[in-house]
């Protein structure tokens, strides 16, 4: 048997989104749209015809976490007389009743689900009608569907209680749950449905559905054997990481069987001799699921034989470690990847291959062919000089400053000296607003249509304009605006040795959003300084300091898909020279103040706690070292793009940087405090705008909210800006608003 846990659904040609775009903006009729997503559907089971079953409940108009909510009619209160597509894209995407839902990231990828939001006082009632004319759907093309849904511990984890008492509200949500699964299970005999419950990755942590330890083991056991009395067959798949505390919990119930990753959780071996006492049938996540490489067959057939030798090959099923939600869809017609390196990647539509094969193999009934093209394959990757570049080896290795010369207190006291700012001194993060005309400037040059020198004009006259605003204005501390940066790690990706990018490799990010992330392939160096000529030209128009503005090792690598055969820390590193590098090409060019974002840097936490001291430690010393080679004069600036530091602001600290900005304006000064409380002694530069309104902040407000800030911290340590995105707003916003800052700043420091 061979198994995956979903298929990727904006479709090959991200077809999804451009039906939903055009719905959003009236442009076409909900049946267009829905006909779309049926259309959808049936390619893609289709493309999953050879697994033993297709996922169905997998596809989502929007999101899957939002899906149930809806099917469970979670529905904030602000929401509740909305009904139909329009109640669900409202919850998505706000309305003129009220504002949307939050989102935030699934688990530690990049796709991010709509929050639901529960009370006590609202009533949950299951219809399952747009789940079972799904199964029915698929049935009638003559596919045999798996229903993949959500678990109702992990729905309940990541859902927002607006009132009530968790252990309550979770009652309330558990029996509408369970009448969710009864109606689903009159639809046929023994229903074969997957509940994900990736939650149970995290490891034990019972308060995350509301209960005492003791009370939470039993509720998972209670939950799953109801549900496996209710007629169905149930497997309860977890992944991202290994779930051994909750398998042993599972093994305890009715359940028909078990779906462990193996891949991110290694450790999930250390249950197989209790599986194997058990009678449930194992879903053994071999195939990577998050990322995009040809698979290893030969080291996959060793797993699997590992696996049985504790489990009967019968109660062993192939499948992917979790849905192929985050692999683009098909190489088909990509046309952008050198073919080399396209015969090593693996997305959604091979995995499915690599998955029957390998299933074919393991059962004895042999695919030698593909096995031979696999071991080719893999063989050439390891060979290539493309992935092996021994110089980058050689300089990685023996590459010895790894922080700066200078301690803090030692170089802020140089820095203070030869900058003289005025205490409170303006900045911003980096981007300023991209105009229609400076994409279409970018595109144009980008196709050959508009010659380098028109295009380099264009971009300076951004600069000019950038340049002489902030100046009429009176920030302090000038940037250049990124005009010519379409995306903060493409920007880089694309002048490093090492990385490729495709044409058509997009994985959904949110609703009709897409990323298409960089794929570093091999190793990685800087043939040629990669800012210096726009930043130099930026200073050579002002007397101010400019800002010269980098995108950090530890972002540029959460943000692309790495390769595999080299550890994630050693590819870092190899980044952090590249920015060494570029740091030292600037500081030599007069750039006095360089920033380095590092607004990924939270991304890459590991799922379990016991992870995270590794995670820091490289992540940190990667940093370090890309900034290690500034002068004592030189001063770093880095940013992060979130607010609540509570867990890592040792960490944070330890990076070193003279100044970090980061996003509060929409928290206010409240998660600020851990930085007292740590007695946190670098430069802060706390955002005061919060740029994702419209709103142009007043004198008054933004006054109230430095001096807000400086309750919290003293003078001589802050900085005053926005929060980050400028690049997303509109002129006609940003211009009132940074004068309106300069203004108040102005007021604050002639009342100090
Ligand atoms: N320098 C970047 C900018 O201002 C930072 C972007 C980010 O933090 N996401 O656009
Ligand atoms: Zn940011």
């Amino acid at each position: 048997m061979s198994s995956i846990l979903g298929f990727p659904r904006i479709g090959k040609n991200r077809e999804l989104k451009k039906a939903l775009e055009s719905f959003w903006g009236e442009k076409c009729s909900q049946s267009e749209l829905e006909d779309v997503a049926k259309t959808l559907r049936a390619k893609h089971w289709e493309a999953q015809k050879e697994l033993s079953h297709v996922c169905v409940n997998d596809f989502s108009l929007y999101d899957n976490v939002l899906d149930l909510a809806y099917a469970l009619s979670c529905k904030p209160a602000r929401f509740k007389h909305l009904s139909g597509l329009e109640g669900y894209f409202a919850m998505a995407r706000g309305h003129k009743d009220g504002v949307a839902c939050e989102m935030t990231k699934w688990f530690n990828t990049n796709y991010h689900y709509v929050v639901p939001e529960l009370s006590i006082d609202d009533e949950y009632k299951a219809d399952a009608s747009g789940i079972i004319a799904q199964y029915n759907e698929a049935k009638s093309l003559g596919f045999s569907p798996k229903i993949q849904l959500l678990g109702v511990f992990t729905f309940f984890a990541l859902s927002k209680i607006n009132k009530g008492a968790p252990q309550a509200v979770f009652d309330k949500i558990k029996s509408a749950y369970f009448d969710l699964i009864s109606q689903i299970a009159k639809v046929d005999s023994e229903v074969l449905i997957e509940f994900s419950e990736p939650i149970f990755a995290k490891g034990f942590d019972a308060s995350l559905f509301g209960l005492e330890c003791k009370e939470a083991s039993s509720a998972i056991e209670c939950v799953y054997n109801d549900i496996a009395s209710k007629g169905i067959k149930a497997i309860v798949s977890t992944f991202f990481e290994h779930s051994n505390e909750l398998t042993a919990i599972l093994l305890r119930t009715n359940i028909y069987g078990i779906g462990l990753d193996f891949v991110a959780g290694e450790k999930n071996i250390q249950s197989l001799e209790a599986i194997a006492k058990s009678d449930k049938v194992l879903y053994a996540g071999v195939i990577d699921g998050r990322n995009i490489w040809v698979a290893d067959l030969e080291s996959k057939l060793a797993l699997l034989d590992s696996i049985h030798k504790f489990i009967p090959k019968e109660r062993i099923v192939v499948s992917a470690s979790c849905s192929l939600l985050h692999v683009p869809f098909s190489k088909d017609g990509e046309e952008k990847i050198e073919s080399e390196i396209l015969s090593w990647l693996s997305f959604a539509t091979d995995k499915i291959k690599e998955i029957c094969a390998l299933e074919s193999i393991f059962q004895g009934r042999g695919d030698d062919g593909f096995l031979q093209e696999n071991k080719r394959i893999n063989l050439s990757r390891k060979n290539s000089d493309k992935t092996n570049n021994k110089a980058v080896r050689e300089r990685v290795k023996n590459y010895t400053q790894k922080s700066r010369a200078e301690s803090f207190q030692e170089r802020i006291k140089i820095q203070k000296a030869s900058f003289n700012f005025p205490i409170l001194p303006t900045t911003t993060i980096g981007s300023f607003p991209q105009t229609a005309q400076i994409r279409k400037l970018r595109l144009e040059y980008k196709k050959g249509e508009v010659s380098k020198a028109e295009y380099e004009e264009g971009i300076k006259d951004y600069i000019r304009d950038c340049v002489k605003f902030q100046e009429e204005i009176g920030i302090d501390v000038l940037v250049h605006g990124e005009p010519e940066r379409n995306d903060m790690v493409e920007y880089f990706g694309e002048q490093l040795e090492g990385f490729t990018f495709s044409a058509n490799a997009w994985v959904q990010s949110y609703g009709s959003r897409c990323v298409k992330p960089p794929i570093i392939f091999g190793d990685i160096h800087r043939p040629k300084p990669m800012t210096i000529d726009w930043i130099s030209f930026a200073q050579s128009l002002t007397n101010k300091v400019m800002k010269g503005m980098l995108t950090g090792p530890v972002t540029i690598l959460n943000w692309s898909f790495v390769r595999d055969d080299l550890s994630r820390s050693a590819v870092c590193e190899q980044i952090a020279l590249c920015i060494a590098d570029e740091i030292d090409d600037l500081q030599k060019a007069g750039i006095k103040i360089i920033q380095v974002d590092e607004a990924a840097f939270k991304e890459g936490y590991p799922l379990r706690a016991e992870n995270i001291k590794a995670y820091e430690e490289w992540a940190l010393a990667c940093f370090k070292t890309s900034t290690a080679i500034s002068w004592a004069q030189t001063q770093i600036h880095t940013h992060m793009c979130y607010s609540d530091f509570n867990d890592i602001i040792k960490t944070i600290e330890a990076l070193d940087a003279d100044v970090i900005s980061i996003e509060t304006a929409r928290s206010g000064n409240k998660l600020l405090k851990i930085f007292k409380e740590v007695g946190y002694t670098h430069e802060v530069g706390p955002g005061v705008y919060d740029i994702h309104s419209p709103r142009i902040p007043s004198v008054e407000e933004l006054e109230k909210q430095i001096k807000a800030l400086l309750e919290v911290l003293p003078k001589e340590q802050l900085w005053i800006n926005p929060d980050c995105g400028l690049k997303t707003r509109k002129w006609e916003e940003v211009k009132p608003s940074l004068a309106n800052i300069v203004q108040a700043v102005k007021k604050v420091r002639a009342s100090l």
